[in-house]
Parts: C-alpha cells; structure tokens; sequence
C-alpha cells in the first residue's frame, strides 16, 4: 500500500492514513498540536543540539506551536499529551481476532477511497461482523471523551517561556 509521511515524522513517526488523513500532510496527532486553525504554525521546525527551554538540556528539539522557542522531545510529548495513557484500560477493544481487524482497517485505509465506498464498506462488514457496529460506536464516544480531557488540559500545553 502507497503511503506517505506526516511532515513532522521525525517527531511523531506516525505515516498518514488514507481514511482521515488524505491530502493532508499533517498526521491527525500533529493537526491536533500545530494545525493552523487552532492558531499554530503548521509544520514544526526541528533543530538539533538546542536549549530545551524546559529541562534546559541541549538536544535534539521542536518549536512550540505558537512560538519561537523550543522544547526538547521528551519535555514537548510531556507537555503536549500529557495524560496519553487517559483511561487506556477502558479503551473498547476490537471484537474480533488481530486477523479481521488488521484486514478490517487494511480495506478502510485503501488510498482514495471515497467517503461513500468507506460507508460501504463499512456497513458491508457491520452485517458480516455484527459486533464492529457496537464497537465503531463505544470506540467513537471514547476518543470524543478522551478529545474533550484533551482540551482541559489546554493550560499544560502553553509554552513554559512566553504562555502562547
Ligand atoms: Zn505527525
Ligand atoms: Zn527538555
Ligand atoms: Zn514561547
């Protein structure tokens, strides 16, 4: 399958997946922190041997999003997903076996794909696989959960120098 990096993958390592991400060049993590519309600066500048304005160390460091001053990785993911383990145990778990699951998302993340042959496909297995229906619903309410904690912990990921 064709494939392509976000353009901030030497910090997030995460490759775009074609269902959500397509025609983007940001991973749907990076949107989240550095996206334009929520006032950051799209891309992030990466710099090496840096001052972390954080632990003050001098590494390998990323910009904030709003600003010009940088944070060491380790001190960036810390501030910025803070609480990434946020109920992880009570994550819905996929209903059937790691085979149908891994084909389940493999069809869904098959490059340009309409929205409707996703719906299709979609409703195609939820009569094949019941159980999918259920969790595409319980998953949903947990990342919208886990979204919204996100946005309470917006204070967290300020930067520590300015406050933008
Ligand atoms: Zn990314
Ligand atoms: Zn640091
Ligand atoms: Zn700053």
């Amino acid at each position: 399958m064709e494939t392509q990096n976000c353009s901030n993958y030497i910090f997030c390592k995460n490759e775009l997946s074609f269902e959500h991400e397509y025609g983007k060049h940001m991973c749907i993590d990076c949107e989240l922190i550095f996206g334009k519309w929520k006032g950051g600066r799209g891309k992030a500048v990466i710099k090496d041997n840096t001052n972390c304005t954080i632990c003050l160390k001098i590494k390998l460091c990323i910009s904030q999003p709003k600003c010009d001053h940088f944070a060491c990785f380790e001190c960036f993911r810390l501030c910025q997903y803070g609480d990434d383990t946020y109920d992880i145990e009570n994550k819905p778990k996929f209903p059937y076996d790691k085979d149908i699951e891994k084909q389940y998302y493999d069809v869904l993340e098959t490059p340009d794909l309409e929205i409707d042959a996703i719906e299709e496909i979609r409703s195609e297995w939820e009569t094949k696989y019941p159980l999918i229906k259920q969790y595409n619903i319980k998953n949903n309410e947990w990342e919208d959960k886990k979204f919204e904690k996100s946005l309470d912990d917006e204070n967290l990921q300020l930067c520590i120098v300015c406050g933008q």
